[in-house]
C-alpha cells in the first residue's frame, strides 16, 4: 500500500508514542508518505505485546457473536498480510516467516463439538470460507493428534507471521523511509494547549508536533496531560505463554492449532509456542504455575506427544484491551491528537488495515467507513 499520491508536506511533523507494530506500521507509512515522523518508546523497540504474541492471523478462528464491524475489520487486515509481508520484507530484508497452513479448530467431546458447530454457522453467517473435517481426515493431515480428536474445522486463512521478526522488520523499513526511532526515551504526556496538540512532554522538554499519535497498547491510559474523559480507557489484559523444542526437522505440528483452553503455533525454526492465558490482574509480570499447568495440560490433551519436549521460554504479555475490547482508531477529540490503541488479541492481524486507515487519516482528515465504528466518541455515552 503506497500513499504517494497522499504525499504530505514535508513540514508535517508527527510524534508517535509507541514503537510495537501499530506505532512503527503507522510510522512507516507516513514517513513514506513525507511526513517528519519522530517514535518514541520507553523500552527497546517491538518489546511490548509486539513481542508476546503468537503472530497468528486468525480472522475466522477468532470469530465471536455480536463483533460484526471488527470481523469486516480484521478480514480487511487479513486480506492484506501477503502483501504487506511481502513488501515489508523488501524494505528491511527481514523473512517475517508468513506461514499459510492455516488454522485447525479441533473437538475432543461431544460439548466441543457442539460449540465448533455454533462458530461453523457463525462463519458461515459472515461469509467466512472454513471447512470441517471428521477426526480421520484432521489426524491423517496431522499425525501427532490424540486419537481423541472428533473432528476440526479448518480456517484456510488464518495464518501466521513470527510476530518478533515482524516487530524487527517494521523498525528497519520505518528508519530507512526517513523516520526516526527514539529507544529508551519514556513520554511523560501530552501538550496540549486552547483545544489542540503541542506535541509530547519528555522529560523537562517539550517535543513539538503538528500530529501525536498514541499507540502505546496496554499503557495508553497512563499517559498524562489528557482530561479525564479523552484518556483511552484501555486495560492491560495478562496472557501467560511458552515454547517449547521439537525435534530438529521433525515437527510435532504443521498448521496453528486450536483446542480447548490452549492454541499451539509451530514456527520454522523448531519452537512450538502454546499459548495464552487471558488474565485481569493489571500489570503483574509473574508466570504462574497454574498458568502454565493449564496451557500445558490443554496442549497435551491435544497432543499427547509434547510431553518429552524441552521447555525454551516462558513469558507474559499486556494485550491492550477496551473497554468494548475493539480497537480505538481515528481522532482523539482534539485537535491533532490521533489513537491507535485497544488492539487487545489481535493487534498483529491487525497491523496492516490499522497502518492503512490511520495513516490516511493522519494526511487526510479522512476517517474510512471502515474505521467510523471504533471512534473513541463510543465511549462517551457510557463514560
Ligand atoms: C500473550 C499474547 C498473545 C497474543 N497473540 C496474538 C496473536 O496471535 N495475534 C494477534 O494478532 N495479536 C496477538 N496478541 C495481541 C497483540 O500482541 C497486540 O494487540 C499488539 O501487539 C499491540 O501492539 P501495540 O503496538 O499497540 O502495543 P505494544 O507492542 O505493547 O507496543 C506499545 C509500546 O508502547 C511503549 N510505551 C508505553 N508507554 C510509553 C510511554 N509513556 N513512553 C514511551 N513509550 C511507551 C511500550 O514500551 C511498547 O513498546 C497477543 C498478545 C499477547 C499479550
Amino acid at each position: 500500500m503506497s500513499f504517494g499520491h497522499l504525499k504530505s508536506s514535508p513540514s508535517r511533523r508527527v510524534a508517535i508514542v509507541g514503537a510495537g507494530a501499530i506505532g512503527l506500521s503507522i510510522g512507516w507509512r507516513l514517513a513514506a508518505a513525507g511526513c517528519s515522523v519522530d517514535i518514541f518508546d520507553r523500552g527497546a523497540a517491538g518489546q511490548g505485546a509486539t513481542r508476546a504474541a503468537g503472530g497468528m492471523l486468525a480472522a475466522a478462528a477468532e470469530v465471536e457473536p455480536a463483533e460484526d464491524a471488527l470481523v469486516a475489520l480484521c478480514r480487511r487486515s487479513q486480506a492484506m498480510w501477503a502483501d504487506f509481508a511481502a513488501e515489508l520484507e523488501a524494505a528491511s530484508g527481514i523473512d517475517v516467516e508468513l506461514r499459510r497452513e492455516g488454522t485447525l479448530v479441533i473437538a475432543l467431546t461431544a460439548d466441543d463439538l457442539g460449540k465448533l458447530r455454533r462458530t461453523a454457522e457463525l462463519q458461515q453467517r459472515l461469509g467466512i470460507g472454513t471447512r470441517w473435517l471428521p477426526g480421520g481426515e484432521v489426524r491423517r493431515i496431522e499425525p501427532y493428534l490424540s486419537p481423541r480428536v472428533s473432528g476440526a474445522l479448518h480456517c484456510p486463512d488464518d495464518h501466521q507471521v513470527e510476530n518478533r521478526k515482524v516487530g524487527a522488520a517494521l523498525a528497519r523499513a520505518y528508519q530507512a523511509a526517513g523516520g526516526r526511532l527514539h529507544e529508551h526515551v519514556a513520554v511523560e504526556g501530552i501538550a496540549t494547549t486552547d483545544g489542540r496538540v503541542l506535541g509530547l512532554r519528555i522529560g523537562d522538554g517539550l517535543h513539538e508536533a503538528d500530529t501525536v499519535v498514541v499507540a502505546a497498547g496496554a499503557w495508553s491510559r497512563g499517559l498524562g496531560g489528557l482530561p479525564d474523559g479523552l484518556r483511552p480507557p484501555v486495560r492491560p489484559v495478562k496472557g501467560q505463554m511458552l515454547a517449547l523444542r521439537m525435534p530438529s526437522g521433525e515437527p510435532l505440528l504443521r498448521h496453528v492449532l486450536w483446542t480447548p483452553g490452549a492454541y499451539l503455533i509451530p514456527r520454522r525454526d523448531g519452537r512450538l509456542l502454546i499459548g495464552a492465558t487471558v488474565e485481569e490482574r493489571g500489570f503483574d509480570e509473574n508466570l504462574t504455575a497454574g498458568g502454565l499447568l493449564s496451557l500445558l495440560e490443554s496442549a497435551w490433551r491435544a497432543v499427547p506427544g509434547i510431553e518429552e519436549l524441552p521447555v525454551e521460554e516462558t513469558w507474559v504479555g499486556f494485550r491492550p484491551g477496551s473497554r468494548d475490547d475493539a480497537p480505538i482508531l481515528g481522532p482523539g477529540g482534539i485537535a491533532g491528537l490521533v489513537m491507535a490503541t485497544g488492539h487487545h488479541r489481535n493487534g498483529i492481524l491487525l497491523t496492516p488495515a490499522t497502518a492503512e486507515l490511520v495513516a490516511r487519516h493522519v494526511l487526510t482528515g479522512e476517517v474510512d467507513p471502515a474505521m467510523a465504528p471504533f471512534g473513541i466518541d463510543r465511549f462517551s455515552r457510557t463514560r
